[in-house]
C-alpha cells in the first residue's frame, strides 16, 4: 500500500492546526489543541501519545521533572530515539501481532472500534453522541489509535463470547492530568520508569511489545508484565484491510489515499488478572498507570463506571487521594500518585470512560475537573464539595422513601425514586464543576455553604416537579409532602 506511516517519527496526530507528529507536539514551541470527532477518541489519544512519550522516554522521575519544567528539546528527542527500535512502531507492526494457529478470523466493521458505540447493535446502545453510521471508513493515520482504543478501553462483552478482556480490564475508568497546554498533559501523563517499578516492588519482568514477543500462557500473570510490555499490551492479533480508494476519515475528518472500512481479529488465549477468570487463577491485576483500583476482599479490580445515573464527581475525592466509599477501598490511579509525588501543587483532573450497562453502552463521560492550587494539601475544600453533594442525595433518598409503604406497587414506587436520584446526579455535576473552578478563591466554609444551597435547591426543584405531577394521586402526593421537610431541613454549616 506504499508509503507506511511511523507513529513516532510521522504526522499522524489530528490537531486544530493540521496532522502533526509527536516531536513536534513535545519539542514545538506552537500551542496545539487535539481534534478528532468523537470525545472518546481524544481521550484515547492523550493515553496514547503519553504511553509513547514514556517508551520513547524512559524517564526517571527527576527527568520527568526537569521535561515538565524546561521541555523537551529535538535533540533529545532524536537521541532518545536512537535508543529504541523505531520500527516496531511501523503502523503495520504496531500492536499487530501475527497468529500463528488455523483459527478463523472474525471481521467487524471498524465503527466497533470506538468505544461507547461499540455495542451499537444491542438494543438500549443509546449512544448519547455517536451512532453507528458516523464511523464507517477510517483513513491509516487514526487505524493505529483505534487499535489501541480496543486494546485498552473497550470492553470484551462487546465483541460476544469471541470478545477479550484486555489488561486494563476493559469499560475501566480513565484519570489523567490535565496540564496547560497539550504538551504539558501528555509529558504530566508519561510515566516515570523509577517511580512504576518502586510502587510495584518488583525489579525484573518481561518488557518486550507484545507483537514482537506474544504472550503465549493461559495466565498472563501481572508480575512478569514490564511498564513497557503492558502500556500496549495486546489481547488480538488485529488486522487492518486497506483499499486503495481515497476517503474523507470519520475520525479525525482529514482526506486520505487510502481507506479502512474494516479490520480483523483473533483473540488470544490467555487471560488477564482483569477478568475474573484471571484473577481466580492468581495473575494478580496489573496496575495500569491510568486507572484507578478498589481493593475488596476478593482481590484488586479496575474502577468502573456502572449503570445510567453514574456521575464521575461522586467518586472524584477517591481518584485523587484515595477515600473509602461504599465499603471500597479506592486507590488512585499511578500516575496521579506520580504526580501528586512530584510535589506538583496544580493541576487539573481528566476523569473518562464508558458507561456500561449490560454490556452495552449508554452514556459516556468525558469531564474535567478544576483541582486547588496545591491539591495534596487544599483537597479539603474538593471534599467539602463532593460531600455536600453526596449529603444532599442520601437526604434526597430518604425523603424520596416517604413513598414506600403507602400501597403502591414496589418496582413502581422504585422506579420513581431511581430516576429522581439519577436526574439529580446528573444536573449536580455542572453546579459541582462550577463550584471547583472557584475552588482557588473562596474559604471552605464559604465553598461549602453555597455547595450546599445550590445543590439543595436543585434537589428541591426536581421533587416539587414530583409533586406537581403527583398532586391528584393522594397517597403519592401525602407521602411526598413528608419527605419535603427533610429534604428542606436547612443544613447549616458548622466546619
Ligand atoms: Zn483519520
Amino acid at each position: 500500500m506504499g508509503y507506511i506511516m511511523n507513529l513516532l517519527t510521522d504526522e499522524f496526530i489530528s490537531t486544530t492546526n493540521g496532522k502533526v507528529s509527536l516531536k513536534q507536539l513535545l519539542t514545538g514551541d506552537q500551542h496545539y489543541d487535539l481534534q478528532y470527532g468523537f470525545d472518546e477518541v481524544q481521550l484515547a489519544v492523550l493515553q496514547l501519545l503519553s504511553s509513547l512519550t514514556t517508551v520513547l522516554l524512559k524517564p526517571t522521575m527527576r527527568e520527568l521533572s526537569s521535561y515538565l519544567e524546561l521541555g523537551l528539546t529535538a535533540a533529545q528527542y532524536e537521541k532518545a530515539l536512537k535508543s529504541i527500535d523505531v520500527n516496531s512502531f511501523d503502523a503495520d507492526h504496531f500492536m499487530r501481532s501475527v497468529s500463528s494457529d488455523k483459527r478463523e478470523v472474525s471481521t467487524d466493521k471498524i465503527a466497533k472500534l470506538v468505544s461507547g458505540i461499540e455495542c451499537g447493535s444491542s438494543k438500549n446502545a443509546s449512544g448519547l453522541f455517536s451512532d453507528m453510521s458516523r464511523v464507517e471508513k477510517t483513513c491509516p493515520h487514526c487505524a493505529p489509535v483505534l487499535n489501541y482504543n480496543l486494546h485498552m478501553n473497550i470492553k470484551g462483552e462487546c465483541f460476544g463470547p469471541a470478545g477479550a478482556t484486555g489488561i486494563r480490564g476493559g469499560g475501566s475508568l480513565t484519570t489523567l492530568i490535565s496540564g496547560t497546554t497539550l504538551k504539558q498533559t501528555l509529558l504530566a501523563n508519561t510515566v516515570a520508569v523509577d517511580f512504576f517499578m518502586n510502587l510495584r516492588g518488583i525489579s525484573t519482568a518481561n518488557d518486550d511489545l507484545m507483537w514482537s514477543n506474544p504472550p503465549c500462557d493461559n495466565i498472563y500473570y501481572g508480575h512478569q508484565i514490564g511498564l513497557m510490555r503492558g502500556l500496549f499490551a495486546l489481547a488480538y492479533h488485529i488486522g487492518f484491510n486497506e483499499l486503495n480508494e481515497p476517503c474523507v476519515c470519520d475520525i479525525c475528518g482529514h482526506a486520505s489515499e487510502t481507506t479502512i472500512r474494516e479490520f480483523s481479529r483473533l483473540r488470544y488465549l490467555g487471560r488477564y488478572g482483569g477478568t475474573k477468570t484471571g484473577q481466580e487463577a492468581g495473575a494478580k491485576w496489573w496496575p495500569h498507570p491510568y486507572t484507578p483500583t478498589t481493593k475488596t476482599v476478593d482481590g484488586e479490580f479496575p474502577v468502573c463506571a456502572k449503570g445510567e445515573g453514574w456521575q464521575s464527581w461522586q467518586g472524584l475525592v477517591s481518584y485523587v487521594v484515595g477515600k473509602n466509599i461504599e465499603g471500597k477501598n479506592v486507590i488512585p490511579a499511578p500516575i496521579v500518585q506520580q504526580y501528586t509525588a512530584m510535589g506538583y501543587g496544580h493541576a487539573n483532573l481528566l476523569v473518562g470512560g464508558n458507561i456500561a450497562d449490560q454490556g452495552s453502552v449508554v452514556g459516556r463521560v468525558y469531564d474535567l475537573y478544576a483541582m486547588p492550587q496545591h491539591w495534596d494539601a487544599s483537597l479539603e475544600r474538593v471534599t467539602k464539595v463532593i460531600d455536600a453533594g453526596l449529603e444532599i442525595k442520601e437526604l434526597l433518598v430518604q425523603a424520596l422513601n416517604k413513598l414506600f409503604g403507602v400501597g403502591y406497587d414496589k418496582s413502581f414506587v422504585i422506579g420513581i425514586k431511581q430516576q429522581t436520584v439519577d436526574q439529580y446526579t446528573a444536573n449536580a455535576h455542572s453546579i459541582i464543576q462550577g463550584l471547583l473552578v472557584d475552588i482557588n478563591r473562596s474559604e471552605a466554609k464559604i465553598l461549602r455553604q453555597k455547595a450546599l444551597t445550590s445543590l439543595q435547591k436543585e434537589a428541591l426543584t426536581l421533587y416539587r416537579q414530583l409533586m406537581r405531577k403527583y398532586q391528584n394521586e393522594l397517597p403519592i402526593f401525602k407521602a411526598l409532602v413528608k419527605g419535603e421537610r427533610i429534604l428542606a431541613r436547612v443544613t447549616k454549616v458548622t466546619n
